[in-house]
């Protein structure tokens, strides 16, 4: 019963503890954040193993640093005349590449030059394989008149899923060259998502803008690719009820917030990146060492120069080019292997197993060493599960809530685990101390005392007294009302003794029908009054025998003091004995 109480006990507490971790707020962001760090540490195991081989398809013409101090020594400035642009894409198409796509938005510009720009815009119209960027945001309207956007550029979009969009969803643009709109439908969004801890770990896959949805520009080369190479035909896109975005025969597993979880390949650098100077160099028939063969590749162009960079954090190195996000996105299209995360009543069920699990645990095994090992072992375990579900099924299991519940479960177990045994220690102890028949401390525990109060009364030069107590012609007394009754006897009297002495006197049964009474602090004066005051009080009261009669009963009494009567326990004894002796010799009832 008292263990049900403190299993149920612990139970409750587990509940309300776990309930006000997930109802904090601020607890939960902090969780989030750690928990975000797991990820980023189980994608970095994973690439220092060489688990994933990013696609060599995919490669980055960068505007880096040199190419940066080229365009500034031979054109003057930046930005790039736009015909420049429209050269390396005819330069490029001569080698029949996959897909060529900029991760540079064309806006108008102060300097840009109209011919350049409708150069760069011809050349978009006359190749469908060539992809740009565009950038929402929210812009207030006195600033940037929000632009109406041809409608080719959005996408139809069944959503059937329960994803709030609101936060996806923008009210201003930035404006892409009319002519370049005109050109094409290619052109995708760029907008990032980050953590609450800053770190890009996820991208959206659409965003939303005057009702319409947008792809990001990583989704419509993933199309691109898929209707190119594997011949599927994507009109729409469906987002299903537990919100995957399926991409032909790919899956996307967005977020709550609608973004696409990425899986890492690498830290910067990871794809093979040219130059941009080398790229004009060739276009312009200069002499250059770029040897690369672009046929069937993906181009992404961006930039990567120290002033010209768009930094991201990633889980995979603290800088890291927002073009390298791009070729890392439309890697995880080509590859399906987006991360997809467990919602969050599938983390609590986990949580609750696991410390179900630490809390048996805990209470079934005797060494606390063992189950502290177990349960550490246990939660190791699930650690590795959830590194390898994620190295295979692109599965990410969390960790921290588990952590914190299994930690949870540990603590209450070993609590609950120690109350048992220390209520178990407590029964154990009366029933090595006390006598069953009539719940007075027992023989042993009687010698104990004595030898303890000696040793007190030694050390503080105190006094104490002990009286022994002999129940009068019990032999006669059991023969004629029988063996039950004379137990009850033995209770009655125990009882009598019990509440005519102090608190602090411990009233043993010395054995068979004798009891004793060791008085603490008392003087033999004191000791006789309590012996007469017994004696009257046993023989006055009436004792109840099995069969409802009642009858009396005396004793007989012996007492004796320390130190006065001896100099240790078993003299003491020996002298309230004889005294006890000659109270019988005197006729019994009496005091020795
Ligand atoms: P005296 O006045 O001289 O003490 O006479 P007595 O018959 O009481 O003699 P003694 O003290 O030697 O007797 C012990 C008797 O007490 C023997 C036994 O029948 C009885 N007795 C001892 N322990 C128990 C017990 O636990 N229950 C019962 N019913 N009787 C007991
Ligand atoms: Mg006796
Ligand atoms: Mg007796």
């Amino acid at each position: 019963m008292f263990k049900k109480i403190l299993y149920l006990l612990a139970f409750v507490f587990f509940l309300i503890f776990a309930w006000l971790i997930l109802k904090n707020t601020d607890l939960n962001t902090f969780i989030d954040v750690i928990e975000n760090r797991t990820f980023d540490l189980r994608q970095n195991i994973m690439i220092n193993e060489g688990v994933k081989k990013h696609n060599d398809n995919i490669v980055i013409v960068a505007i880096d640093d040199a190419s940066y101090e080229y365009i500034l020594d031979h054109y003057g400035e930046w930005p790039l005349p736009r015909d420049i642009y429209a050269k390396l894409v005819d330069y490029l198409e001569l080698q029949k590449p996959q897909i060529i796509a900029f991760d540079l938005m064309f806006v108008k510009s102060m300097k840009s030059d109209y011919n350049a720009d409708l150069e760069l815009a011809n050349t978009f119209k006359k190749y469908n394989n060539v992809f740009t960027s565009m950038n929402f945001d929210n812009q207030p309207e006195e600033l940037r008149i929000p632009p109406t956007l041809p409608k080719k550029l959005s996408i139809n979009l069944k959503n059937n899923s329960n994803i709030d969009f609101s936060e996806l969803t923008y009210t201003n643009c930035r404006t892409i060259l009319s002519d370049i709109l005109n050109a094409t439908s290619n052109v995708g969004i760029i907008n990032v998502s980050r953590s609450d801890d800053g770190v890009l770990r996820k991208m959206p896959v659409l965003v939303q803008y005057k009702k319409d949805f947008y792809p990001q520009l990583a989704t419509k080369v993933g199309i691109k690719y898929l209707e190119d190479i594997e011949n599927q035909k994507i009109n729409s896109l469906e987002l299903s009820e537990n919100s995957i975005l399926s991409l032909g025969n790919r899956n996307i597993f967005l977020d709550k917030d609608g973004s696409a979880i990425l899986n890492w390949y690498g830290p910067a650098g990871t794809y093979t990146y040219i130059p941009m100077y080398q790229l004009i160099k060739a276009a312009n028939n200069e002499k250059t060492n770029l040897d690369y063969n672009f046929n069937n590749k993906i181009v992404y162009f961006g930039t990567t120069a120290s002033s010209l960079f768009d930094i991201k954090t990633v889980p995979t190195g603290k800088v890291y080019p927002g073009v390298e996000v791009q070729a890392t996105y439309v890697n995880n299209i080509i590859d399906n292997n987006f991360i997809k995360k467990v919602n969050k009543s599938t983390t609590l069920i986990i949580s609750m197993l696991l410390a179900v699990i630490i809390a048996t645990i805990v209470i079934k095994l005797n060494s606390a060493f063992i189950a502290s090992i177990s349960s550490l072992s246990i939660y190791f375990i699930y650690l590795l599960i959830s590194y390898y579900t994620m190295r295979f099924c692109d599965l990410w299991l969390e960790l921290i809530y588990p952590l914190i519940f299994s930690i949870l479960a540990f603590t209450l177990a070993f609590i609950v685990k120690y109350l048992i045994k220390s209520r178990d220690f407590e029964a154990q102890y009366k029933l090595a101390t006390t006598d069953g028949l009539t719940e007075l401390y027992n023989h042993r525990y009687f010698q104990e005392q004595m030898k303890m109060q000696v040793e007190q009364s030694k050390r503080y030069e105190n006094n104490f007294s002990l009286i022994i107590i002999d129940i009068d012609f019990f032999k006669k007394f059991n023969d004629s009302f029988g063996h039950q009754s004379g137990d009850a006897v033995l209770r009655q009297v125990a009882f009598t003794l019990k509440k005519n002495v102090r608190a602090t006197d411990i009233v043993c049964r010395y054995g068979g029908e004798e009891m004793s009474i060791i008085l603490p602090n008392t003087s033999k004066e004191e000791a006789h009054a309590t012996a007469e005051k017994i004696c009257k009080k046993v023989a006055e009261r009436p004792f109840k025998l099995v069969n409802g009669k009642e009858c009396n009963v005396t004793i007989s009494l012996g007492v004796a003091t320390y130190p006065f009567d001896g100099e240790n326990a078993s003299s003491i004894i020996e002298v309230a004995d004889n005294r006890l002796y000659k109270a019988k010799n005197n006729g019994r009832n009496q005091v020795g």
